[in-house]
């Protein structure tokens, strides 16, 4: 007996083992992070991940029966089907995946998804995790106050003012670097930061006007919305040649420039320039004329008037605010910052 039973005793712990082994790699598939997802395999394989927000009304909002509209969704859905029409292969099946604003860089590591369009602006720090297509998208910095509430209407009216943001995003950030004396606290979801505005626990929400728009639409008659631009020249906080720095802000300036793309693996180069082409194709005029399809399903996410309200600024003497992106130029990340002239604040 005692001899029959020792070859068993050996044997058991690398069977156990090898289980183990064998339930985490299931465990890792099943989980999408065996690696970063190249989007052009998965649209031959017939099957993407888009990664995108489920709570922001005109750009990604998951409604109640699960289906999920805005533009940010139309883009998404517009280049995979796009290149799956160039690679003569069926549209594919798409798994929608909600990605909140800190979590993006490490969904795309992960391989959770194929790609991110979620209000993601393009920055250096996040370049340095993700790669990204686009711009597709440009849009600004600005509040969403109560309607009430009269104190508020300008940049140079924050100091001393209670906001809310959402933790990873560059509003937050932009607030913490920029306005040290506003109170910032951070939710994890835009739609959180709106009920809290909403109940008054806080007096302004800041993130891209865009976002806000949606909000203000949703909530009809509740709040109102602020631009936030500098008033008169000043210098600021910023970077030079990638060192801190005082820099210039010219009168008119947006308080920051929010750029959307589209987050990749940094691993797929190819994937990358194709999802420009598609951005590209999107945005081309029909050759029969008209609008864009970018434009269209862009007036369908936002209505007429917030589209004309952007156009309209960007197109008056001396803007600087821009309303049409161009997908895959990437320029304006090395575009110099003005030094502060001496002597000035
Ligand atoms: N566009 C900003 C960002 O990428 C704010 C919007 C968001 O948090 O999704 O951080």
């Amino acid at each position: 007996m005692a001899d029959h039973s020792r070859p068993s005793r050996r044997v058991r712990p690398a069977v156990v083992l090898l289980a183990v082994l064998a339930v985490l790699a299931a465990l890792l598939t099943a989980c999408g992070s065996s690696g970063p997802r190249n989007l052009l395999d998965d649209i031959r394989a017939g099957h993407v991940v888009l990664g995108t927000k489920f709570d922001q009304p005109g750009l990604g909002l998951q409604n109640p029966g699960g289906k999920i509209t805005g533009f940010d969704a139309s883009v998404s859905t517009f280049v995979v089907n796009y290149l799956a029409d160039q690679m003569k292969v069926p549209h594919p099946k798409i798994t929608w995946k909600e990605t909140p604003s800190a979590q993006r860089e490490t969904f795309i590591r992960n391989g959770e998804v194929d790609t991110i369009a979620a209000t993601y602006s393009i920055t250096p720090e996040r370049m340095k995790d993700v790669a990204f297509a686009g711009p597709y998208f440009i849009t600004y910095q600005g509040l969403l106050v109560r309607k009430d509430d009269h104190s508020l209407n300008a940049l140079q009216d924050l100091p001393g003012k209670k906001l809310c943001s959402v933790a990873g995003s560059t509003p937050a950030q932009n607030i913490k670097k920029m306005m040290p004396d506003v109170q910032l606290q951070e939710y994890d979801s835009y739609s959180s930061c709106v009920e809290a505005l909403l109940r008054g626990k806080v007096d302004a929400l800041t993130t891209d006007e865009v976002i806000l728009a949606g909000y203000s639409n949703r909530w009809k008659n509740e709040f109102k919305l602020v631009t936030l631009e500098y008033a008169k020249d000043v210098c600021v906080a910023g970077k030079i040649d990638g060192k801190k720095a005082q820099v210039l802000k010219i009168a008119g300036t947006p308080f920051s420039y929010e750029r959307y793309g589209i987050g990749m693996a940094k691993d797929f180069p190819e994937a990358v320039a194709k999802v420009n082409e598609a951005l590209r194709a999107m945005m081309a005029t029909p050759p029969s004329g008209g609008r864009s399809i970018w434009e269209t399903d862009l007036r369908d996410a936002l209505g007429d008037s917030t589209v004309d309200a952007m156009i309209a600024r960007a197109d008056a003497p001396g803007s600087k605010f821009a309303f049409t992106p161009d997908p895959g130029d990437l320029s304006f990340l090395d575009s110099a910052s003005t030094p502060c002239p001496e002597g000035m604040k």
